[in-house]
């Protein structure tokens, strides 16, 4: 039965259309497991019933016809009770309800299982046999295994199916990535660009053209070396034959010369490269040797790739005329950080979840996103979106009564902006005159970092991946020391908190590919750097040798699980200082010892506190790393985003924990999560007594508003209320309350 279930699991999900995926599971499921027939009944939500979608049995003129009205019936008791009803004799059971057009009567025995999609009941699969039996264990098993399978489908397509009309208007929902609305035309990124696709331009000069042939051959290549060494390591090294037919390809100089003669001649780039590869397409496609015919697909794949990285490099993104909203089936940070600000509206994603880098991205840059929409995009090209980044929904082309409703919160939007910006120059204090302090946390979008060094207080977090991530290769010392002096200097007479390098994860440097089966769990963070001394050290000393003068910096660890790799990190820098004072003592230069502190996001720590004090200078909770070891939720998966939850109770216990033992041991403490700059979370923390938050820009004017408007000694005791509570959205629900009453509300939900 294994083999056979393989095989219809197989080419169910293979189809592409979801008719002829069910018309082929109930054929080979009826023969597969001998019964007289096989069916598949569709719950329909506006109709209120389950539709006969597919039949091998019973009448096929049924197919489309045959309805049972929901909690009808024994396919209505199914949904209903959501699990598997097997009966010997189904005409018996006081529920059967038979179908005149659909001619069961011939049936007595039958098995019926939900098929169930994210908890919800998109249908019943059902099998029936003329003679009277109960169906065994293993039957059993068999159906609700392609159930479940089924449901996977059926879902996708029911989805996709929904955007096949081209006049298809209505809300796909998906997760709240970042608040705020955003109305403007789809723009659909497509990382691959097809040869056939490009139109040949020329340009007068060729030395720009042959650089960038340079810099997009190194680029491809690095792509190469990681595909081949992912396929090493998945042991389907046959594959890697193919990179290396490429890297081959790549390097010689016939083929490369070519091009380098079509630039030249005057062609741009691009156009050397597509003109070459067509020829060659050509050339190849007629020979009679297969093994050679072959290789015209090699040079097609070849070709596009060089073409991608040269289109989207230089000329696709920029020339952009009007304000985008960016839809794509994977965000990266640095896809958002190539668009330039002024052209990006809104974002839509299929992938990733609340807390994906790129769901920070948009937040530091107040763009409203939405994540985790599962749908086909190349429907959505250019139509009128809506992006709801307060309940995480996308609205295809709305009717001109939503349109106008969502302008208008768009303006009280802008209203409440204005409201906030009125305390630009104030200082943070609450009501009942407690001080704190509002960090920014900064390196994930370059331009707007900076213009915030007169609201915030310094900077608690400034995340070096980007810069890292943005490059072709490891930057080198001077490099990173321009980038961070800038940055220190600022915000002179302020601290300046710089993180070590944090990449895996999520964050993955183009090339330096790190390829894992649990990259949240594997070579991340501190692992990875103090694995790598010389890249380490190389960035501790630019981090020293950027302060000199200016005295502000301190460093901070991330991903820090052991005291050793603290032992091992502290005598690391102290060698950098050693070695840099040296250098700088030559030039009278002084450079201060900086104060080293860790982010507290993996749980250890949490049990290591009293050891950890001795160690460090400082703490700062990294709530988005903490909430997902704590609770084992993904932070990157949408379908585990409901559970990913800042405010769980264990999360709130450790973040009380942390917060006094920062007071038993003395120890600065700061909060750097997006749960710093979330207006209910920040209550929370005040109540706890937390007093240093560090945050996107975009939250920093709003969050010193809500700490202007709020008492500690109020939220002290609503504190206590909410943890009796055990319930998270009455827990929220009370927080959320105390932000209506100061005329907050707007900040959860959009609009007044
Ligand atoms: C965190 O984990 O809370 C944090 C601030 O670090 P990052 O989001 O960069 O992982
Ligand atoms: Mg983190």
């Amino acid at each position: 039965m294994l083999k056979e279930l393989r095989e219809i699991v197989q080419q169910v999900t293979a189809s592409s259309d979801l008719n002829q995926a069910m018309g082929e599971l109930v054929r080979q499921t009826r023969s597969a497991m001998r019964v007289d027939c096989c069916s598949i009944y569709l719950r329909q939500e506006h109709e209120q019933n389950y539709l006969l979608a597919a039949t091998d049995g019973l009448a096929a003129k049924a197919v489309g016809r045959a309805r049972i009205p929901l909690g009808e019936g024994i396919v209505g008791l199914i949904g209903e009770k959501e699990e598997l009803i097997n009966l010997a004799d189904a005409q018996l059971h006081p529920k059967f309800k038979y179908l005149p057009e659909a001619r069961e009567d011939a049936f007595k025995s039958f098995l019926g299982a939900p098929i169930i999609h994210q908890r919800k009941t998109l249908g019943v699969l059902v099998v029936q046999q003329k003679q009277v039996r109960l169906f065994e264990e293993g039957e059993e098993s068999f159906l609700v295994t392609l159930a479940s399978q089924l449901a996977t489908v059926i879902a996708h397509a029911e989805a996709k199916g929904n955007l096949r009309s081209p006049n298809w208007h209505g809300i796909l929902r998906g997760l709240a990535g970042s608040p705020g609305v955003a109305i403007g035309r789809a723009w659909v990124w497509r990382p691959r660009v097809e040869l056939s696709k490009v139109k040949e331009r020329k340009a007068d000069n060729a030395a720009v053209q042959h650089e960038r042939l340079d810099k997009v051959l190194v680029q491809v290549e690095d792509e190469l070396n990681g595909m081949a060494l992912r396929f090493k390591e998945s042991q389907a090294s046959e594959s890697v034959a193919v990179f290396e037919v490429y890297q081959y390809i790549l390097k010689d100089p016939v083929f490369i010369g070519l091009i380098r003669e079509q630039i030249e001649r005057g062609w741009i780039a691009g156009s050397a490269v597509k003109r070459v590869c067509e020829k060659q397409i050509a050339q190849f496609s007629v020979m009679s040797d297969p093994y050679l015919r072959e290789r015209a697909a090699d040079i097609r794949d070849l070709g596009q790739r060089l073409l991608t990285r040269l289109i989207h490099e230089d000329e696709g993104l920029l020339t952009l005329a009007e304000p985008i909203i960016l839809v794509a089936d994977e965000i990266s940070a640095t896809l958002i950080a190539e668009i330039p600000r002024s052209k990006l509206k809104g974002i839509v994603s299929a992938k990733g979840s609340i807390n994906s880098h790129a769901a920070i991205l948009a937040r530091a840059m107040g763009i409203p996103a939405v994540m985790g929409i599962d749908h086909s995009f190349e429907l959505l090209e250019d139509r009128t979106l809506i992006v709801d980044g307060y309940n995480g929904d996308l609205l295809v082309e709305p009717v001109p009564s939503v349109l106008r409703e969502y302008r208008r919160l768009i303006v009280q939007e802008e209203q409440m902006d204005e409201l906030f910006a009125t305390v630009r120059n104030e200082s943070s204090v609450t009501l009942d005159g407690v001080t704190v302090s509002l960090l920014l946390n900064a390196g994930l979008s370059a331009d707007t970092d900076i213009a915030m060094n007169d609201t915030a207080d310094g900077v608690g977090l400034f995340r070096t991946e980007i810069p890292f991530m943005m490059r072709d290769r490891f930057p080198s010392e001077q490099e990173q020391v321009t980038s961070y002096r800038r940055v220190m200097a600022s915000y002179v007479g302020k601290p300046v908190c710089m993180r070590t390098l944090d990449v895996g994860g999520d964050k993955q440097l183009p090339y330096f590919p790190i390829v894992e089966e649990n990259p949240f769990l594997g070579w991340r963070g501190i692992r990875l750097t103090l694995d790598h001394p010389e890249i380490f050290l190389v960035q501790l000393k630019a981090m020293l040798r950027a302060s000199q003068g200016l005295d502000n910096l301190s460093i901070m660890l991330p991903m820090v699980t052991s005291l050793d790799e603290v032992r091992v990190a502290r005598r690391m820098l102290d060698r950098a200082w050693r070695e840099v004072s040296a250098e700088t003592a030559d030039q009278q230069g002084i450079i201060r010892y900086p104060s080293l502190g860790v982010m507290i996001e993996v749980p250890s720590l949490l049990y290591l506190l009293p050891d950890l004090a001795p160690l460090v200078d400082f703490w700062s909770v990294g709530t988005n790393d903490l909430t997902q070891y704590l609770l084992a939720v993904d932070r990157n998966n949408g379908r585990v985003a409901g559970i990913y939850d800042t405010l769980h109770p264990a999360v709130l216990r450790a973040l009380q924990q942390i917060i006094d033992a920062a007071r038993r041991y003395a120890k600065p403490v700061s909060i750097c999560g997006e749960l710093a700059g979330d207006p209910i979370g920040v209550l929370v923390l005040l109540a706890m007594g937390y007093r240093r938050f560090s945050m996107n820009n975009s939250n920093l004017m709003r969050i010193k508003y809500i700490v202007r408007q709020s008492r500690c000694d109020e939220l002290q005791k609503l504190l206590q209320e909410a943890l009796s509570y055990q319930n998270t959205s009455m827990f929220k629900g009370l927080f959320g309350r105390y932000l209506e009453e100061r005329g907050l509300g707007g900040l959860l939900r959009g609009g007044r």
